[in-house]
């Protein structure tokens, strides 16, 4: 929407939530207007910032009788731009609804709002020695309705599966207001379509989400973390696929080409104990027996060493483990420093991670372009950052959505597609044609029309502007 917000609105709005919880124009909405996806800005006319579910069902209905689009946001860490307000409208904030409502440590799981931070639950159930695995790295200020809305995942999710694998129910507040309830407590429930798993992922499109069901695991205790430094990245892709078929399931099995670990070690002013390899796997198993852990530990470096691995270098202290994943997980910070960037989140078939490694290089090179990759390689999951560097803003305009889509048409043709664990949003939306044939598309914009028949829920989203 263009204009000021409908006065009317902008006075129910204050009538539900009280003024210091509406943020009109000025400096304190602008922080709504950007998230962590390049530097795209939109400046929405309002924020608001409920505090119950009953406050943002007032508000959708109240937005919805006036017209007016709604952008749900949370902590705005997204990558693919899901939480800006497009079209301008509301934008509904989750921040103040993060509430731990309960640990359930009978049925192993936990009851929270959407605005808890992702490590503020997980240090809650590691104290009672329970485990929420999902981890982006993002997580200590990601919020966990913001994990729901795009599925996501992080290292972990090789071992332990990604945020999908642990919503057991959700309540979540329609376009229109109503609000629903689907699952809870179960670990089976085979009543009706499976709403809850539609909105996980769902990029808040379809319904805000104002309480999620959580399932919860026991915490392993031990763990052991190796780094495997390769002169040669397509024998380090290769050798993830080599664990796997010795039937060895890491915890995490991390990627980081040559760039990607000097920046990250310039960033943190903190060295790796091994001349600069080509790429680096990180290598981690957990459970609670050391001595089944020693055993998988020699494994994998059996395999590594097998493959090409320069030499495996064991992380044996716990500070030393923290260490090598503070350079893991500062490494998206780190590459989008040292350029205007573009960062690809592909996934492929684990075995075809050479080929996609390989692919990206190539049609990097053709065009002249810089890419930087490291990513979740158990998952065949590779963050491709294009960088801009000292290139004529022609140039990059020309060249890099011809690139991007060569990239993509690859990664579906090895058997991947678009994103792993970002989501489509507003940045990747206008390739969903090479992922999806037109029938499939518009069985998924049928769904989103029976939840937001007009439009108005995070609108020019997902899919393509023609849709
Ligand atoms: C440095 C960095 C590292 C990252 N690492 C990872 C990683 O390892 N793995 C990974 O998967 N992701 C990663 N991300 C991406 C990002 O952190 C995740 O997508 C995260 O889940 C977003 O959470 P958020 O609270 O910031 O959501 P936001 O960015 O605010 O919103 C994301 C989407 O969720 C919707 N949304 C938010 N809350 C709700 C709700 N309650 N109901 C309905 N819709 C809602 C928004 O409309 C938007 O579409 C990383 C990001 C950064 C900046």
């Amino acid at each position: 929407m263009s204009g000021p917000l409908p006065k009317e609105l902008l006075n129910e709005l204050v009538a539900i939530l009280g003024p210091t919880r509406v943020i009109g124009p000025g400096d304190a909405l602008r922080r709504f207007g950007s998230d962590y996806t390049e530097d795209l800005y939109f400046e929405p006319q309002v924020a608001v910032l409920p505090e119950t579910t009953e406050e943002v069902s007032r508000v959708l209905a109240a937005a919805g009788r006036h017209a007016v689009p709604v952008t749900p946001r949370g902590a705005g860490t997204g990558l693919s731009g899901g939480a800006l307000p497009v079209q301008g409208g509301v934008v509904l904030s989750l921040e103040r609804m993060n509430r731990i409502l309960e640990i359930d440590e009978d049925n192993l799981c936990a009851v929270v709002q959407p605005g808890v931070i992702t490590e503020v639950l997980q240090d809650a159930v590691e104290a009672i020695g329970l485990f929420y695995p999902p981890d982006p790295a993002s997580r200590g200020s990601s919020l966990i309705g913001g994990n729901v809305a795009e599925c996501s995942g992080g290292p972990r999710a090789v071992k332990y599966g990604v945020t999908k694998d642990y919503v057991l129910g959700v309540e979540a507040v329609l376009p229109d207001g109503e609000i629903i309830r689907h699952g809870g407590k179960l670990l089976k429930n085979v009543t009706g379509y499976n709403l809850t798993q539609l909105l996980v992922g769902s990029e808040g499109t379809l319904a805000v989400v104002t309480e999620i069901t959580l399932r919860l695991i026991p915490l392993p205790r031990l763990r052991q973390t190796l780094l495997a430094p390769f002169d040669d990245m397509e024998a380090a892709a290769r050798t993830v696929a080599a664990i796997f078929k010795r039937g060895i399931i890491p915890s995490a099995c991390e990627f980081m080409e040559r760039d990607a670990i000097r920046a990250s070690q310039d960033h943190l002013g903190i060295r790796l104990p091994f001349a600069e390899p080509e790429a680096l796997l990180l290598l981690e198993v957990d459970g609670n027996r050391m001595d089944l852990l020693e055993e998988a530990r020699d494994q994998l470096c059996e395999v590594a060493l097998e493959h090409g691995a320069r030499d495996v270098v064991l992380a044996d202290t716990d500070a030393r483990q923290k260490e090598v994943w503070r350079i893991r997980r500062a490494t998206g910070e780190a590459v989008k420093k040292l350029s205007i960037y573009k960062e690809e989140d592909t996934v492929v078939p684990r075995f075809q991670l050479p080929a996609l490694v390989r692919g990206v290089k190539e049609i990097a090179s053709r065009y002249g372009l810089t890419t930087i990759c490291y990513g979740h390689a158990g998952d065949g999951n590779l963050h491709v950052n294009i960088l801009k560097m000292d290139l004529g803003d022609a140039i990059w305009n020309a060249r890099l959505p011809i690139a991007i889509e060569e990239i993509f048409r690859l990664t579906v043709s090895l058997g991947g597609t678009l994103s792993g664990e970002h989501g489509i949003g507003y940045s990747q939306k206008r390739y969903m044609p090479i992922a999806f044939k037109p029938h499939e598309l518009r069985l998924m914009k049928s769904v989103k029309d029976a939840f937001d028949p007009r439009g108005l829920l995070n609108p020019g989203k997902m899919f393509p502007d023609a849709t």
